[in-house]
């Protein structure tokens, strides 16, 4: 799998990957972008990237002004599925206590008429999605009991390790190109593979083989050493499409559709 690789990823992965090749298994990659609202010089060059690794990419987008034209261009692509990216991406937690759109006062009812009128404007765009990504990952409990109420299927946070069952089909994930604090810069190639690694670990102690590892990416954050480092990444693992892993409650394990 590594054998064209740069050294450094057979040199932190391939003791691992040896492991799972001995085991007659292969991981599970998917990949999630964050944070689109238009097209834009950015997006043109994740979606290059997408064609040329032919590499299926789901794009959290933000129902703003440009929706419509966001939508039409991810779909003259093959292979880009739209995602929910919260209602207006505006953060209204109480200072110091962190980001999330939703906050602990919120009702059910109030969470389910956001939740309907931003898959309206969706629908009104052009895209059907399936799938709601909460921005800064901020799963609340109101969100999860609304959604059962809605034409998404699917939760996407970011996820530590293995995801926990929470009662609803649950993608996550796991993989920030990124480090954050201090202003995003590409977290680097030594600390993603070591992450990677131990994440393989855990699938592969724990006998889940098939959960997916969520690949993340913010490509209107990227410095040049991030889109250099996705490039050589997504030349050596092959990513599947979000909407052929079969969604199930984490209580099961997660297997691949046909
Ligand atoms: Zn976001």
């Amino acid at each position: 799998m590594l054998a064209r690789s740069p050294l450094v990823f057979r040199l932190a992965l391939g003791p691992e990957l040896h492991l799972w090749a001995k085991a007659g298994r292969t991981p599970v990659l998917w990949w999630r972008d964050d944070d689109a609202r238009e097209p834009t010089p950015a997006l043109e060059r994740l979606l290059d990237l997408s064609r040329r690794h032919d590499a299926p990419l789901t794009v959290a987008a933000v129902a703003g002004p440009n929706l419509a034209s966001l939508v039409r261009r991810c779909q003259d692509q093959p292979d880009i599925e739209i995602a929910v990216h919260g209602f207006q991406h505006v953060n209204r937690q109480p200072e110091g206590q962190g980001f999330g759109e939703i906050i602990d006062s919120d009702s059910v009812d109030w969470v389910l008429a956001q939740l309907r009128a931003t898959v309206t404007r969706f629908h009104d765009a052009g895209a059907t999605p399936t799938l709601f990504v909460p921005p800064w990952n901020n799963l609340k409990p109101q969100l999860i009991t609304a959604l059962s109420d809605t034409p998404i299927r699917a939760v996407s946070g970011f996820a530590q390790g293995v995801s926990e069952a929470d009662g609803v089909s649950r993608l996550d994930a796991h993989l920030d190109v990124l480090r954050w604090k201090g202003g995003a810069r590409f977290r680097g190639t030594w600390r993603f593979l070591a992450r990677m690694r131990k994440l393989l670990a855990q699938r592969r102690v724990t006998g889940q083989w098939g959960q997916p590892i969520g690949l993340l990416t913010h490509h209107l954050d990227h410095d040049e050493d991030a889109w250099r480092f996705l490039d050589s990444f997504l030349g050596a693992f092959r990513v599947e499409a979000r909407r052929c892993l079969q969604l199930q409650t984490l209580a099961e394990p997660t297997a691949l559709c046909a």
